[in-house]
């Protein structure tokens, strides 16, 4: 069966050229898709914009309000490095209702996984604030689709994105039915993403944050997969696997200080394909996060695409990375142990 994307043009149109998160990031991953001859191997999944109500499950109606008003004058900023324009508002609720458009190809079977090329990226986004270049939180707001319109008990979030995803943990943080698994480079932005954060009452254990240190890389990466993503969601048996997908952890990417080679996402997501099969039919859907070198990106996202259509080599034009990676022991040990995997 097919793997889909989804990808609508209005994601361009949120735009500051200037700034990191712009629309050349997407121009270069579909340029390459198409180069790649990987484009037309893929079903195409039409996006549509999400309604105020699947938005408001996840943000404020004053904020989503707030949003709206902002788009209609001129570019400007919401926070130091979080612009809106003419067109952001539109974008955003094309890219949440984009992922939904994948998560529902997915369930109705004209897909078996998806990846949602969609802009602006959603995984700093809170309640009632915009953060981190994010506007609506896209994959919180999938989630909670899951859980409210497709009667999903248990949805298993992983945020592969150099970042930890704030706002997607708080979204879930006092409740088991979805279950946030992050890496992120820390300490970074935004600061948050111990791995004593592990969630609050009903929710306590469903938050699993790896934080790692500068310097991590494809063996590091691959450890924290095997030693405690797998174990987490075999405990956890989701019903559907939601990846916030971002390649700024890749050793090339300007913001970041990891050492992730294309090969290195490539096994990450052949890891999560390999779980989604073992325990949900194989329901896979990714969402664009970060990754801001272009190159890298379009690499990255090419490879993501060649593991899912089960391709056994993917292409990595930028090779590995040429440092030492720094080791993950110390980290492993201490979320195996408060996660008690022991
Ligand atoms: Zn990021």
């Amino acid at each position: 069966m097919a793997t889909a994307y989804v990808y609508d043009p209005l994601y361009l149109k949120h735009d500051e050229p200037t700034h990191p998160e712009n629309s050349r990031r997407l121009e270069q991953i579909m340029q390459h898709l198409r180069e790649l001859g990987l484009q037309k191997r893929l079903r195409s999944i039409d996006a549509r914009d999400a309604t105020a109500e699947e938005v408001a499950a996840v943000h404020r109606p004053g904020y989503i309000e707030e949003i709206r008003a902002a788009s209609e004058g001129s570019l400007g900023w919401l926070d130091m490095d979080t612009y809106v324009g003419p067109y952001s508002y539109a974008a955003a609720l094309r890219a949440a209702g984009g992922l939904l458009q994948a998560v529902e190809a997915v369930f109705q079977g004209q897909a078996h996984n998806a990846f949602a090329l969609v802009r602006p990226p959603g995984h700093h986004a809170v309640a009632s604030r915009a953060m981190g270049f994010c506007l609506f939180n896209n994959v919180a707001i999938a989630a909670r689709y899951a859980l409210r319109e497709l009667k999903l008990e248990r949805v298993l979030i992983v945020d592969f994105d150099l970042h930890h995803g704030n706002g997607t943990q708080d979204a879930f943080y006092a409740e088991p039915t979805a279950l946030y698994f992050s890496t992120h480079q820390y300490p970074h932005y935004p600061g948050t993403g111990h791995y004593q954060e592990t969630g609050r009452g009903a929710g306590q254990g469903y938050t699993v944050d790896v934080p790692l240190s500068a310097g991590t890389g494809d063996l590091g990466y691959g450890r924290v997969s095997d030693e405690i993503l797998v174990p987490v969601a075999r405990r956890y048996q989701p019903q559907l696997i939601l990846v916030s997908a971002g390649y700024d952890a890749h050793w090339a990417d300007p913001l970041g200080g990891m050492l992730l080679s294309v090969s290195g996402y490539a096994s990450m997501v052949r890891t999560l394909v390999a779980l989604a099969e073992e325990l949900c039919q194989g329901k896979l859907i990714l969402t664009l996060e970060g990754g801001y070198n272009l190159e890298a990106l379009a690499a990255s996202v090419a490879a993501t695409f060649a593991v899912l259509l089960g391709d056994e080599q993917v292409e990595d034009p930028l090779g590995p990375a040429r440092h030492a990676e720094q080791p993950v022991d110390a980290v492993i040990h201490a979320v195996r142990r408060v996660h008690g995997l022991d």
